[in-house]
């Protein structure tokens, strides 16, 4: 059966005259799908609703934003009063305070909090902080990693990026991405050789706990406490990119999940309840390096946005309800678990760590970037048409991850299942 998406296509027919690409962020535009991309509607809960009026169970969540689901309504309604009172002052808000005390409640490694308005923005300053605070310049990441597109974090990145293939995008000067050294993800041997060579120039090592930009590769035993280790041992900063892992892992995050404290946590998604913010925080004497207080600029019009402010710190204090967490994570397994049996009978496999988790059109679980480039990604692109046909929307790249939430019913999610065993078997015909 064809997926009807009349007005999808002219949606997008439209869009792509006057937008590059007809989107506004290049991994919506299904590039690697092999078909034109839904233009959405409405969503509510867990269902969308594209332009041609049909409904999707979705597992993307916006890339990770929408935990509680979409159209919460006492974030609704919160959101609405505020509006009313005007949207911006380009002056501060008792709300930018309130969110700033839920996260510094939430999360055990922040001890100062400063917003911005997108996860990139909140990379950027976090990385400027580390240098002004350091002195040092040189930057460490891991491949398939993203941390937004600033210049010097675009080098040998994932997401949207890896889907160019290319080490480093047009734009960016060599001599930004000089200041980068980016190392195989799950390289202890690695991570150690460049500590003895060049430790004393390390600025700061930044990365994402659980990486879900190369798809979900976690990290192996002892990996992200040798890094705690080798920062503390020479001086450099430990950059925890929490943007998606953030309030997902656990109420504090990755850091908390895993038991290890990061120097700096880079927020965004969940934090902004739907709305653009990105937030970055950490130990206090760090911090204290930022203007006005200390010689480190940073800056922003729409930074701390009362209305984004306000859907935050709503979205905050519902995720951060009794046993809020702890049915998450038992959905989660409870649903990992059956859709892991279903793919065991196929060349595909399931990479997860709590909530968040991907299908790997591989025969072996990647541990790292270079591993996942050898997926199947024809079949994946094959896979993820079908899975649409079936009314269950995807992040739609290789390179994603996909998302259980707290609005998931065991009835959507057991629709999720049935729809993933029919689109693998359109695959592999049987
Ligand atoms: N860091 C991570 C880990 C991300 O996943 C992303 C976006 N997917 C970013 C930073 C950049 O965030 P934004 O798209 O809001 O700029």
């Amino acid at each position: 059966m064809e997926l009807l998406s009349k007005q999808s296509k002219q949606a997008f027919e439209e869009a792509i005259r006057y937008i590059p690409g007809g989107v506004n962020s290049p991994v919506r535009s299904f590039k690697s799908i092999g078909r034109s991309p839904l233009f959405f509607e409405k969503a509510s809960g867990s269902v969308l609703t594209d332009v041609d009026g049909n409904d999707y169970i979705d597992m993307c969540n916006s890339w990770g934003v929408t935990l509680l689901g979409h159209a919460h309504p006492e974030v609704t309604e919160a959101v609405i009063a505020r509006v009313q009172k005007g949207t911006t002052f380009g002056a501060p808000t008792p709300e930018e305070t309130l969110l700033a005390k839920k996260v510094i409640d939430m999360v055990p490694a922040i001890d100062m909090v400063r917003f911005v308005s997108s996860g990139t923005e909140a990379v950027m300053s976090a990385v400027r902080v580390a240098r002004g605070f350091t002195g040092r310049t040189l930057l460490v990441k891991f491949d398939g990693c993203y941390h937004g597109h600033a210049d010097h974090l675009l080098v040998d990145a994932g997401s949207g990026v890896a889907e160019t293939g290319e080490h480093l995008t047009p734009g960016v000067p060599r001599e930004f991405a000089q200041c980068t050294v980016s190392l195989p993800f799950n390289d202890p041997k690695a991570v150690k050789a460049l500590f003895e060579t060049r430790g004393e120039e390390i600025a700061a090592v930044i990365v994402e706990p659980v990486p879900a930009n190369m798809g979900v590769v976690p990290a192996g035993s002892g990996f992200l406490q040798l890094l705690r280790d080798l920062t503390t041992q020479y001086g450099a900063l430990l950059i925890f990119d929490e943007v998606i892992t953030g309030f997902r892992m656990s109420r504090g995050g990755a850091g908390q999940y895993f038991g290890i404290t990061p120097d700096l946590v880079t927020l965004g998604k969940i934090i902004g309840g739907g709305f653009p913010v990105g937030a970055f925080g950490g130990r206090r004497d760090v911090m204290e390096v930022l203007a006005p207080l200390g010689p480190v600029y940073q800056a922003g019009t729409l930074s701390g946005n009362p209305v984004a402010m306000e859907a935050g710190y709503h979205t905050l204090r519902l995720l951060d309800q009794p046993g809020v967490y702890e049915d998450l994570a038992r959905k989660a397994e409870s649903f990992l678990g059956k859709l892991r049996a279903i793919v065991d009978r196929y060349p595909v496999t399931l990479n997860s760590v709590g909530p968040m988790f991907t299908l790997f059109f591989h025969k072996k679980n990647p541990t790292n970037f270079e591993e996942v480039k050898g997926c199947d990604f024809e079949n994946f692109a094959w896979f993820y048409r079908s899975l649409l046909k079936e009314g269950v929307y995807f992040s739609p790249s290789q390179y994603e991850a996909n998302f259980v939430n707290v609005a998931h019913t065991e009835h959507q999610l057991r629709l999720v299942l049935i729809g993933v065993q029919r689109a693998l078997s359109y695959v592999y015909g049987y």
